[in-house]
């Protein structure tokens, strides 16, 4: 089925230029101030006429919701929505004391099948609209009123470089239209450089999050299967031209499974990686999914983990985990798909696909 291309947020301006044909042209300018720096419903955009509200309230948008949970006494939010075909994804909200950040998906699904990741273990679905990736950011700040969301981590479902051309769209309407800042918005990849070298090339700064895990080949080709497409050497390479072409540091992810990536070998294997490319570490407590019997590291050691990479010479902290009662927390989306922990959930890529 070819992706929505009609609903509200996957118009553009031209399109609602000739929705809006027998308007003077100043019209065109307080829809879209009412769509995107107000993030109003078209109803409650009092600059237009009544009629011009009612012909664009009839416009369908893309995300009905199916749940909504909350924890953390009310700081994170996490939805469940249904798209118009059905397939499902999910968006979380999270407030901190400075800023309020909202998780986006770009797939429902992802097809890059880390073990480890609830997304990844229900396997790929489709790519997501335009519309449906900036509407996820129009609900949750709304919802997140009257506090302002300042971020936007392009960490939900899916991977967004593998769905570069409306995840690139999605980040120049929230930066050129809803107004966020590029220094706010982080892309997170499994790897994929040939994506991270689109990024390079592309017009704003953002900061760019790889999701790492493991810093040898033979490691990595087991946690992070894209890996034997895009091994080590290729994706240090990709990350010291972004850091060349943006100025903006890197940060690499490391979710920290117990006996698996916690040794004092991964840890000097990281801080060098790590150093070479000036990057931050974010270690991530691994985070429990259906589909993955190994458990996370204990507390301390993750601690521990982190002081050795300080005295290694690397940047690292650890990430605070939000919303692992609701599965909201990194690498728990899985929009409900049940996960059968018995059937082999690990697909593994030829490595020359
Ligand atoms: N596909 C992109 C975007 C998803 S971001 C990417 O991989 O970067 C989600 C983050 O959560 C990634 O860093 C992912 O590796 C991490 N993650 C996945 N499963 C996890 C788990 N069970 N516990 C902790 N982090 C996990």
């Amino acid at each position: 089925m070819p992706l929505p291309t009609t609903s509200r947020y996957d118009l553009d301006r031209g399109a609602f230029a000739a929705l809006l044909v027998t308007e003077p042209s100043y019209r065109l300018d307080q829809l879209w101030q009412g769509l995107y720096r107000d993030l109003a419903e078209p109803s409650d955009i009092t600059t237009l006429p009544k009629s011009v509200r009612s012909r664009i309230d009839e416009i369908p948008t893309s995300l009905s919701p199916v749940a909504e949970s909350v924890s953390d006494g009310g700081d994170t939010v996490k939805w469940l929505w249904d798209l118009a075909d059905g397939a499902r994804i999910e968006t979380v909200l999270m407030h901190y004391t400075d800023r309020s950040t909202v998780c986006i998906s770009t797939q429902a699904g992802c097809a890059m099948a880390c073990g480890f990741c609830a997304t990844g273990q229900a396997g790929f679905e489709r790519n997501l609209s335009t519309g449906e990736i900036v509407e996820q950011v129009v609900r949750a700040a709304r919802r997140a009123r009257p506090r302002r969301v300042s971020n936007v981590v392009f960490m939900g479902m899916g991977e967004p470089l593998a769905n570069f051309d409306r995840t690139w769209e999605a980040t120049e309407r929230l930066h050129h239209d809803v107004g966020m800042s590029a220094r706010h918005l982080t892309i997170s990849t499994v790897g994929v450089v040939p994506g991270i070298r689109r990024l390079a090339d592309a017009a704003l700064p953002v900061n760019l999050a790889v999701s790492l895990h493991a810093a040898n080949d033979a490691l990595r080709d087991e946690l992070v299967p894209i890996n034997r497409r895009y091994p080590l050497a290729m994706l240090v390479d990709a990350c010291l031209d972004y850091f060349a072409a943006k100025g903006r540091r890197i940060s690499f992810e490391w979710a920290m499974i117990d006996g698996v990536n916690d040794r004092p070998s991964d840890a000097a294997e990281l801080a060098a990686v790590a150093r070479r490319c000036r990057a931050h570490v974010n270690l991530i407590p691994l985070n429990p999914t259906p589909g993955y019997p190994t458990v996370g590291s204990p507390r301390a050691h993750v601690r521990e983990f982190c002081d050795r990479l300080g005295e290694l010479g690397a940047n690292a902290t650890i990430r605070g985990t939000r919303g692992t009662d609701i599965d909201a927390a990194c690498g728990q989306l899985r929009a409900g798909h049940e996960i059968s922990v018995d059937a082999p959930t690990r697909r593994r890529p030829s490595p020359d696909r």
